[in-house]
């Protein structure tokens, strides 16, 4: 059976030239990078080489960038990191009530441990109006957490002009910027943000790794302690393969950046257009441009996105709803509730998410398996 993956917003194939550049570290330059020997100083200059080539990525310096090993964990070291070492200063955080779990989360701790948050609201694609930010802002707010780019609608938030406000308030700014690392420009010193979020799954990198980008001079409470590693801001020997991997993902993804936005972009116009002609009462929920490319988050009237879901996958096409993350509860996406979307709405909604190793064929593959299941569903 034909089997097509569309949810490269969950986790990517691994690209096969990083495959290639991790497995020197895990079978000949195997050393513990903190050593003196010749294996420990092959193993840092990997590990130095994936961090020069993130901070050319956004525009930072080498030394304000950390390695995490995911987006989870830089999210949490970003905002309980600064909440804690803030904590003199205020005790109140603003963010929004579309963001990814790992952020949600942490504040959720947070707001048990006496800290204040504001969620702010989204409009029906899941965008944060910056004006909102603006009028929350008090003496008390130590950060702003906003995200790039939605991670279940795709949406993309104007992180320079929240940045803009941030920088004129005196306010610290972190962005989880998991969904547009390599995908959309993103240079820190242009956007004013301090804080910034990546993942190396999400862009054919490996599992397990990740960045927080700290700019110089923002203060930070380690979440993990021990070594001295990461410049005192992450304890732990370093995931050298791993290290070396993101990076690697992240120098081939930038040089691929803009043909494969417009390739995405033109895949992704042409899936909605068939869709939308060939299959009646169906909806898109993110933005109508301002989204990344090859991201659809649709609806299709009088379904159940799990029984598409499931139909989708016996024709062996992946995608995942709109509640992934939460799949097996009944209640619909947070995210998907916090834009105003109805109950039905939500519970019908699907998204789907092109990537690199999607063509032309595999959509129009889709396009003969999506009309008859939507119709299946639907009579039953
Ligand atoms: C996937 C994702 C994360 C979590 O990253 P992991 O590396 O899987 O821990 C955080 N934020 C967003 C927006 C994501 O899409």
């Amino acid at each position: 059976m034909k089997r097509i993956y569309f949810d490269n917003a969950a986790s990517t194939p691994l690209d096969k030239r990083v495959f290639e550049e991790m497995k020197n570290y895990f079978l000949a330059d195997y050393g513990n990078a903190s050593s003196v020997h010749t294996y420990g100083k092959k193993a840092r200059i990997g590990i130095e080489q994936s961090r020069e080539n993130i901070a050319c990525i956004i525009n930072a310096k080498e030394s304000e960038i950390y390695f995490t090993s995911g987006g989870t964990e830089s999210d949490n070291l970003a905002v309980k990191g600064i909440a804690y070492a803030y904590q003199d200063r205020g005790n109140h955080i603003i963010t929004s009530s579309a963001e990814h779990t790992a952020v949600v989360k942490t504040c959720k701790f947070l707001e048990s441990i006496g800290f204040k948050v504001t969620y702010l609201p989204v409009d029906k694609y899941g965008m944060v109006d910056p004006a909102d930010v603006k009028k929350n802002i008090t003496e008390k707010t130590i950060l702003v957490s906003i995200m790039h780019a939605n991670n279940e609608v795709g949406t993309i938030n104007d992180i320079e002009e929240i940045g803009k406000i941030t920088n004129e308030m005196g306010v610290l700014f972190h962005s989880d910027a998991v969904q547009t690392f390599t995908k959309l420009p993103i240079d820190v010193e242009k956007c004013k943000v301090d804080l910034l979020t990546f993942s190396g799954h999400k862009i054919y990198g490996p599992k397990g790794t990740g960045v927080l980008f700290i700019r110089k001079n923002v203060m930070i409470q380690p979440q993990i302690h021990g070594g001295s590693h990461e410049r005192n801001k992450r304890a732990g020997s370093e995931n050298v393969p791993g290290i070396v991997g993101i990076g690697k993902a992240a120098e081939i993804k930038i040089e691929e950046m803009e043909s494969e936005y417009k390739r995405l972009k033109e895949l992704e116009e042409y899936f909605w257009t068939k869709i939308n002609e060939n299959i009646n009462d169906v909806y898109l929920n993110s933005h109508i441009e301002k989204r990344l490319p090859g991201f659809l988050n649709i609806s299709f009237g009088d379904t159940d996105s799990e029984a598409v879901l499931l139909s989708l996958d016996l024709e062996g096409i992946a995608v995942s709803s709109g509640s992934a993350c939460l799949s097996g509860s009944s209640e619909p996406s947070p995210v998907l509730a916090a834009m105003g979307l109805s109950i039905e709405r939500a519970k019908s909604s699907i998204r789907i998410t092109l990537g690199k190793q999607n063509t032309k064929e595999d959509i129009d593959y889709a396009l003969t398996v999506f009309p008859k299941i939507v119709k299946r569903i639907r009579e039953l």
